[in-house]
């Protein structure tokens, strides 16, 4: 069988059509409402496909929706950037995305890994899509970006991310392999963030309540 899958449609004359299979298109569409950087784009699809034409039908698509693409400058994320999964709150958001793509049993031995290429990305469209709907965002867009999850994803499996499981609370947290230092469970840091904001509150009401009790009219 000839795998035709994401090979650009040579002789059409039809430029608004780009693929050969119907299967690439719907997964073009689900990919540009996902990530502007055309260069992903081909490489998740494997297609021979060129960027510049992506890069048009894209801007033709979401056009159509009234949608400007705005395009990131520069190279992109990577995974050995001092700003990949930086803060504890992508690190926490990043532990819920390793969870639903590679499921409860996690990454390795037991983990569940779609083989096939295209069914592979459709799981990624998927997983990511989940996220989407599940946390909100910050700003107008996603704490973790498509980009960096893809990278995630791919760093995880060719374990330039390992994979730590906290002692605490056994969240299981993606950790960079050139990391130095202590990786403090995310789950655990959100959590005792979330403890000195309620402290402080507390504090700040007993404050203000004292506050009131000075300013009270003492009669007598
Ligand atoms: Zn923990």
């Amino acid at each position: 069988m000839i795998n035709t899958a994401g090979r650009a449609l040579a002789s059409s004359g039809h430029k608004r059509v780009l693929f050969e299979d119907q299967v690439s298109d719907e997964r073009f569409e689900a990919l540009i409402e996902l990530t502007s950087r055309t260069k992903l784009i081909v490489k998740l699809l494997g297609t021979d496909v060129s960027e510049q034409r992506i890069k048009e039908e894209m801007d033709r698509r979401l056009g159509q929706y009234g949608i400007k693409v705005k395009r990131p400058r520069g190279l992109g994320q990577t995974t050995t950037a001092k700003t990949f999964l930086d803060s504890a709150a992508e690190r926490f958001e990043a532990s819920y995305l390793m969870a639903l793509h590679f499921g409860s049993r996690g990454i390795g031995e037991y983990a569940v890994v779609e083989t096939n290429f295209g069914k592979a990305l459709d799981k990624m469209i998927e997983v990511y899509n989940k996220y989407r709907r599940t946390v909100p965002p910050v700003g107008d867009s996603q704490r973790i970006t498509f980009e960096t999850y893809a990278l995630l994803v791919e760093g995880l499996q060719s374990r330039e991310i390992e994979v730590r499981q906290c002692g605490a609370c056994n969240t299981k947290h993606p950790v960079v392999k050139q990391h130095q230092g202590p990786a403090h469970c995310p789950a655990c840091a959100t959590q005792d963030l979330r403890m000195d904001e309620a402290r402080a509150e507390v504090q700040a009401r007993i404050a203000a309540y004292r506050q009131s009790r000075n300013q009270m009219p003492k009669f007598g």
